[in-house]
């Protein structure tokens, strides 16, 4: 894994601070730039020696922690803090408001969020004084100097610089992420187009990136959805790891050399995605480190591999709801990488963008405003029983202009005519906007 790490560095063109406007006010007045080169996650592995004996610079953290703490009944590593310690931690520091602190409960905003909110989502939060919003970010900075992660930048070519969590970094820096990096993305078609030589890997890093793009910008466009920090880490890894499954050569795997070296069984590449998954996090020791930045390792795998798949077997029972990972309520989450229902998902935005490019031919889909325009809806379905779907205007379907080129292919409306036929009514229309 060591090893691959290194893989994965070399891929990472520049690190950006999160905290960036940072200031000194601690004691040890360090540098910015020597705070961003220290490794706040203790679960990292440990660095090898240089090449040249030299000794690695040594790491000082825990001082910002000592000199900022936030009281002596909060652990000093903000990462362990649970809901509670939050809003303790908000009142010491005179954050009182109920109406806030109930949000932050709410939203389940545990320690290893804090990093992370910026204005945006703490106005999400309740926090509606821009003056209020700057101090409680230099306040949860200050707090959490010691403890910043490294958010690590990539420069892709179809997306720019695209950012990551540093668990999803953890994720990616994994042996059976990193095998994406040898799969062909269209699998013999290089041998016909020159330009295909893109994996498997960089497509799931465009996937991650576009669902933690659409996921949050509904979470920011409706806040009464109250998708929590959570949910979007959890549609960011549905996201990058949609594909673990995919055998040499991708389709070619599925659709040539299985049936014929294997005719006995019935080989599906998101079977094979939710196997690599559980072995990722088993094999790795994911679980303790999904824990350390919020998530709940029992529910969320589960939802994560439901994204993936599609609904589990044995559906929960006593409910028409097949999912277990979440509930009814946020139906919509399932639509974001492999939408089931309709085929729009993140997937196909980044293969149609991706695939286009290589091939040099031109993609005529336009994500970013999909995603300006997306809106989650009730929507009733042919047995006239409602439920929260991503639903674009009905201009947009009816010119033409941006889905035409998903719902053709897949025949959208005649997959699900019900939609169709509820999604145009005026009334979800006024809904829309
Ligand atoms: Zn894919």
């Amino acid at each position: 894994m060591t090893g691959l790490n290194g893989l994965a560095l070399r891929a990472v063109l520049s690190v950006r601070l999160r905290a960036s406007g940072v200031r000194g006010t601690l004691s040890s007045q360090r540098h910015v730039s020597e705070v961003a080169m220290q490794r706040a996650d203790p679960e990292q592995p440990a660095k090898r020696p240089r090449c040249d004996g030299s000794p690695r610079t040594p790491q000082r953290i825990g001082a910002a922690a000592a000199n900022a703490s936030p009281g002596s009944n909060l652990h000093t590593d903000i990462r362990t803090w649970e809901v509670e310690d939050v809003c303790s931690f908000l009142e010491t520091s005179g954050f009182r408001e109920k109406k806030v602190l109930d949000s932050f409960k709410e939203n389940k905003i545990t320690g290893s969020f804090l990093p992370f909110l910026d204005e945006s989502r703490l106005e999400n939060l309740g926090v509606s004084c821009l003056k209020e919003r700057k101090k409680m970010i230099a306040c949860i900075q200050e707090l959490s100097q010691s403890h910043i992660e490294l958010m690590k930048v990539f420069n892709d070519p179809i997306h720019g610089h695209i950012e990551f969590h540093p668990l999803l970094i953890r994720i990616i820096d994994t042996p059976q992420f990193q095998r994406l990096r040898y799969i062909k993305q269209l699998g013999g078609g290089y041998y016909v187009f020159p330009g295909a030589s893109h994996n498997r890997f960089e497509h799931s890093l465009g996937v991650g990136y576009l669902a933690g793009c659409l996921v949050r910008a509904l979470a920011e466009k409706q806040p009464e959805l109250q998708i929590s920090e959570r949910d979007m880490l959890c549609v960011q890894i549905a996201g990058l790891c949609h594909d673990l499954g995919h055998g040499p050569f991708s389709h070619m795997f599925d659709g040539r050399f299985i049936p014929l070296a294997r005719p006995d069984i019935t080989w599906r590449h998101e079977q094979g995605s939710v196997e690599m998954f559980e072995h990722l996090v088993s094999s790795n020791e994911l679980k303790p480190i999904m824990k350390n930045y919020g998530l709940i390792p029992e529910e969320d795998i589960e939802f994560i591999k439901e994204q993936i798949m599609g609904p589990p077997v044995t559906p929960v029972q006593d409910s028409s709801w097949p999912y277990k990972g979440r509930p009814a309520k946020k139906s919509f989450l399932y639509e974001i990488v492999a939408n089931k229902r309709n085929g729009i998902d993140v997937d196909k935005w980044d293969y149609f963008a991706r695939d286009c490019h290589h091939l040099g031919i031109q993609n005529n889909f336009d994500y970013k405003r999909f995603v300006k325009f997306a809106r989650i809806c009730e929507v009733k379905d042919t047995h006239g029983k409602k439920m929260k779907h991503i639903c674009t205007r009905e201009k947009e379907r009816k010119d033409g202009d941006i889905i035409a080129p998903l719902i053709t292919p897949l025949k959208w409306n005649n997959k699900d005519p019900g939609s169709r036929q509820e999604a145009s009514k005026d009334k979800v229309k006024k809904q829309l906007f």
